[in-house]
């Protein structure tokens, strides 16, 4: 992996960078203490993820003069629920931690959601960095300041925005990810080169990842980032984001979560691009493309449900207003708009896309 830096600023209200490269996690109180000063630190990390990185993280944080204590809690998305963010927020409480003082969430997409929304509400708002341990963590949930937790009526209904103070991504951490969850982060990325980058996409066809990390990471961020500076609070292109997500929601939810996100959203996202081949909403067909892709990349490109299950499905979700849906369409390789389609014709479109 290579030894240089890349850092990303993200210029919202306060602006803060995200630092990508090798390493990092062991110069993480250098590297934190310009931007947090002096405070102390409460670092939030999974069961899994505490005993391979919690040491490094708090020996450097020590080092530069932090007084730091830890917060563990069990590792999964069926931890990201309220009972978990009350044994947070009570432990920010009895270790008496102020206003100046600061979250490090160190973890996956769960751990930075989770702790994000525990700094968002303790004592009206505390701030928080994030040190991102999955691919998709690095890529996409690490920036953008979207925190929440699951409650049992839906995933991420409860959450703040809040944006870190900052995000340091130390790629070396992305050795020790189980194939299945590496894979989850890739569907996410592979997203973002067909929204954006057809070059990001292409560094997707290579036998070994490894060395086109930083790049990979880098491209992403930069691209997440200029799409929050755009539209912080998610009422406009930030859903662009969501490419393969009305698909993939509902497939997630007819398998009764027993897929990975990042699973579904890679179906999903075969699903609107063969969709919009067939009805004729896109300059360039990339169905093909998308799939042999993803398949490379070890992610699933088709599912058993029918069109009629993953409608009734996706009408039933949040992100659902009145008569019409928005679903994100894929023009060609790097470069995608949103469509306004009528709820009525959402089973039709989800048959075109499951054809073959
Ligand atoms: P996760 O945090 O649960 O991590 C997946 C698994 O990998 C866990 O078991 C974790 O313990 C383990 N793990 C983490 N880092 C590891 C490492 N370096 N080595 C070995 N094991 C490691 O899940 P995730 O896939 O990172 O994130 C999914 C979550 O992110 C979902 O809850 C989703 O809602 C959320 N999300 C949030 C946003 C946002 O903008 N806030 C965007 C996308 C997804």
């Amino acid at each position: 992996m290579s030894n240089c830096v890349n850092t990303i600023r993200v210029h919202v209200d306060p602006p803060y960078t995200v630092t990508i490269g090798s390493g990092l996690l062991a110069r993480c109180g250098e590297l934190l203490r310009p931007v947090l000063g002096e405070c102390r630190l409460c670092v939030a990390a999974d069961s899994n993820v505490a005993p391979l990185y919690l040491d490094t993280v708090t020996e450097s944080l020590r080092s530069a003069g932090y007084t730091v204590s830890t917060c563990l809690y069990p590792a999964g998305e069926a931890h990201k629920n309220l009972e978990t963010l009350s044994g947070i927020l009570e432990f920010l409480a009895a270790e008496h931690l102020t206003r100046s003082d600061c979250v490090v969430a160190l973890g996956g997409g769960v751990c930075g959601d989770m702790a994000g929304f525990a700094a968002g509400c303790y004592l009206r708002g505390i701030r928080y960095v994030q040190l991102p341990t999955t691919l998709l963590s690095a890529v996409d949930s690490s920036v953008g300041g979207k925190t929440a937790i699951d409650l049992k009526a839906g995933k991420n209904l409860a959450g703040v925005f809040l944006q870190p103070a900052a995000v340091l991504c130390d790629t070396d951490c992305l050795r020790t990810l189980p194939p299945e969850v590496f894979a989850d982060g890739a569907a996410e990325a592979i997203k973002t080169g067909v929204l954006s980058d057809e070059t990001l996409f292409s560094l997707f066809d290579a036998d070994d990842l490894t060395d086109r990390l930083p790049e990979i990471i880098a491209r992403c961020i930069a691209f997440k980032a200029k799409v929050v500076e755009e539209d912080e609070l998610d009422n406009g292109v930030r859903r662009t984001l969501n490419l393969g997500h009305t698909a993939g929601h509902a497939i997630e939810k007819c398998a009764d979560f027993r897929l990975t996100h990042g699973h579904a959203v890679a179906i999903g996202m075969v699903i609107m691009a063969r969709a919009a081949e067939k009805l004729g909403w896109c300059t360039e067909p990339s169905a093909d493309r998308i799939a042999a892709m993803l398949r490379r990349n070890r992610l699933p490109v088709s599912t058993e449900f029918s069109a009629s299950e993953l409608a009734a499905a996706a009408l039933s979700d949040k992100k659902r207003r009145g008569d019409s849906i928005s679903v994100v369409v894929p023009d060609r390789i790097g470069s995608c708009y949103m469509k306004k389609v009528s709820v009525n014709d959402l089973e039709a479109i989800f048959r075109a896309g499951l054809e073959g």
